[in-house]
């Protein structure tokens, strides 16, 4: 298994194994799992090393590590992620099969979570069905969002009118369910806002890799949600999106890198990579003058807050 070995918080939250519980030595074995696995430090919000002190450990909120591109060397990618102190990675579906490879790949590996939904560039290949589907994947244990969800106006695959009806639908579900969304917006700007502030008022809820002006950061923070920053961040011409990461308040920034899109300065255009979280940690970090450690520790209590992990 690879993972942070250094969180405590990690082994907090550690499943126990899929065993059958219903007989009394399994019970008891769990038990001792369970209470072997506890920590004894308090503060779950915060990630600590093995000598319990405050860690910097980095989370990647959104990553599709299923993609085809991590076919040859996802062992390799994952610890080097490890090894870069990403102690959590979201595996993201777009889709109701990229969905279950998100779960397949959650349930092979403690630090990854899956995110499950369609994202509005797939809404129309998707079976009548759809939405009972990703109901039923929700409900596994390893699922802990709705996403990527939203609208997309720059492929254009799926007409307007589908895409905000597939974007409602899952936000009344994830409320159902009493999940977060995460949000995919390109070029659609005023129609993202305009469903969010009708539809999502007061919901958890996640811009993904947002790119925008501070007008739209702050439309996105006033209905409650918050603001993930990737690889464009890092860009040096990126001078709207640097105002946004200083303004944003720490208690809603998150960080992630979209794996395999949207790789930072210095690999920009090559495949990205969870390690790479780290640039975009680091570059937030300098934007608003703060030490790396106080960044990580802050995107860290938000990530726990709302994904709830
Ligand atoms: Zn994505």
């Amino acid at each position: 298994m690879v993972a942070c070995s250094r969180c405590c918080y990690e082994a907090t939250v550690r499943p126990v194994p899929l065993v059958n519980h219903s007989t009394p030595i399994a019970q008891i074995w769990a038990l001792l799992y369970i209470s072997s696995q506890l920590c004894t430090i308090a503060d779950p919000r915060v990630c600590y090393n093995a000598d319990m002190q405050p860690e910097v450990c980095l989370i990647d909120t959104h990553a599709h590590l299923h993609h085809a591109a991590f076919d040859d060397d996802r062992v390799a990618v994952l610890e080097r992620a490890a090894a870069a102190g990403v102690a959590r990675i979201i595996e993201i579906g777009y889709d109701l099969s990229s969905s279950r490879a998100a779960l397949a790949l959650a349930e092979q590996h403690t630090h990854i979570y899956a995110v499950v939904g369609i994202q509005p560039n797939y809404a129309h290949e998707a079976p009548p069905d759809w939405l009972a589907q990703v109901r039923t994947l929700a409900a596994h244990p390893k699922a802990i969002a709705i996403g990527e969800i939203g609208l997309d106006y720059y492929w254009d695959h799926a007409p307007h009118a589908q895409q905000e009806d597939f974007f409602r639908a899952q936000l009344t579900l994830a409320r159902e369910l009493d999940l977060p969304v995460v949000i995919h917006s390109r070029d659609a700007e005023a129609d993202t806002v305009r469903i969010l502030q009708d539809a999502a008022q007061d919901q958890p809820g996640i811009m993904h890799s947002f790119s925008g002006g501070w007008d739209y950061a702050a439309a996105c923070l006033a209905v409650g949600f918050m603001l993930s920053f990737s690889g464009p961040v890092t860009f040096r011409k990126a001078h709207a999106l640097h105002e946004v990461a200083h303004r944003t308040p720490l208690d809603r920034i998150l960080t992630e890198t979209d794996s395999p899109y949207l790789s930072p300065h210095p690999m920009r255009g090559k495949r990205n990579e969870p390690a790479r979280v780290r640039l975009v940690a680091e570059r937030i970090a300098e934007l608003r003058e703060l030490p790396l450690e106080a960044l990580a520790q802050a995107v860290w209590a938000n990530a726990m807050q709302i994904l709830r992990i």
